[in-house]
């Protein structure tokens, strides 16, 4: 298939983007390099350097290029920020995510698999968290990605197209040794306790030790991206027999405070830590249950040890401690 990725030069789509290839698909990745990196899109990608928010420009790579699906990435994705700012959220997330889908429906585009969060489920009644879970968003981000997910719903219900919302737990881990996480400024915990283990920060500041669990601090369930990417080309090949929602996760969760001990033992370097004041949107413990997409569509987890997955990103980031900048 041609498959349009939008934000196909950022952390996921660039993943998602390399293994649709090696799976065979043809994909133009459609990115404004606000976030991603063109240096990470697959050399046999077609790349068009472009923004959502220009609807004339979106219909016109959709005219030219007639994709049989589309995979939408490109997004404000960071859960703080959208507390700090949530107009940008409610606002650009859902209006280019609707420019994307509008135009997908004038070009007769009747696929389209969506980028999620488990950040729907602000305060979980149960974990693991399964699909059957009350959706109340925790953040402006959260509630981004619903607004999108129900115009799907909707749009499916009036036959308009089939689509998948994947809700990634904790995205992590590299694609490659030379494609991974590189973000600015980056706010996410197994890079930055890399940077700290490459001596690029002095220690890492673990946002609250207060917390219901275990240690106090916040538990989190990490999926290898190179998992996430076969979740992805998986439901692509489902979606003729219909749309369908899954939470993707390992299932397993780990401590803030393990997660640094971890990448203790895989870096072999000291990682200072110090305790630090709660994240405001963070929920105290997000763990998936994956066994719907497990079982409909047979998915099964490489890469799902924590040490494996911090020793990918550990691997990309020793390679470029600058990221894409020294990347190539
Ligand atoms: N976290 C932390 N210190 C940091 C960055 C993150 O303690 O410098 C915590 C954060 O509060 C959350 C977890 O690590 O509980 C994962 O955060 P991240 O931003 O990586 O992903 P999120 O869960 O927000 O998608």
């Amino acid at each position: 298939m041609r498959i349009l990725v939008t934000g196909g030069a950022g952390y996921i789509g660039s993943a998602v983007t390399q293994e649709l290839i090696a799976d065979g698909h043809e994909v133009v990745v459609f990115d404004n390099l606000s976030q991603g990196h063109r240096a990470a899109v697959h050399e046999a990608a077609d790349f068009v350097e472009g923004d959502l928010a220009d609807r004339e420009h979106v219909d016109a790579v959709m005219a030219e290029h007639d994709p049989s699906a589309i995979m939408h990435f490109a997004s404000h994705t960071l859960v703080g920020e959208s507390m700090e700012q949530p107009l940008l959220y409610l606002n650009e997330n859902v209006r280019y995510g609707l420019n994307l889908i509008r135009s997908a429906v004038d070009h007769g585009v009747d696929r389209f698999i969506l980028s999620s969060t488990a950040n729907l489920f602000g305060e979980p009644t149960q974990i693991p968290i399964d699909e059957s879970e009350r959706i109340d968003p925790g953040s402006p981000y959260g509630e981004s990605k619903h607004i999108l997910e129900r115009t799907l719903h909707w749009l499916d219900d009036r036959d308009k197209l089939r689509y998948a919302a994947l809700r990634y737990f904790n995205a992590a881990g590299a694609a490659s040794p030379d494609r991974g996480e590189d973000h600015d400024p980056e706010t996410h915990l197994i890079p930055i306790v890399l940077e700290v283990a490459l001596g690029q920060r002095d220690k890492i500041v673990i946002y609250g030790d207060e917390y219901d669990t275990p240690d106090g601090t916040c538990v989190r369930d990490f999926v290898h991206v190179l998992d996430l990417a076969q979740a992805h080309i998986l439901a692509l090949g489902a979606l003729d027999q219909g749309s369908r929602v899954y939470n993707l996760g390992n299932g397993e969760g780990y401590s803030v405070r393990e997660v640094i001990d971890t990448a203790r033992q895989v870096t072999g370097k000291e990682i200072p830590a110090e305790e630090g004041a709660p994240r405001p949107g963070d929920p105290a413990m997000l763990i998936a249950s994956s066994d719907r997409i497990r079982d409909e569509l047979g998915w099964n987890p490489q890469h799902d040890a924590l040490e494996d997955i911090i020793a990918s990103a550990w691997e990309w980031h020793r390679r470029h401690p600058q990221g894409y900048a020294d990347a190539r």
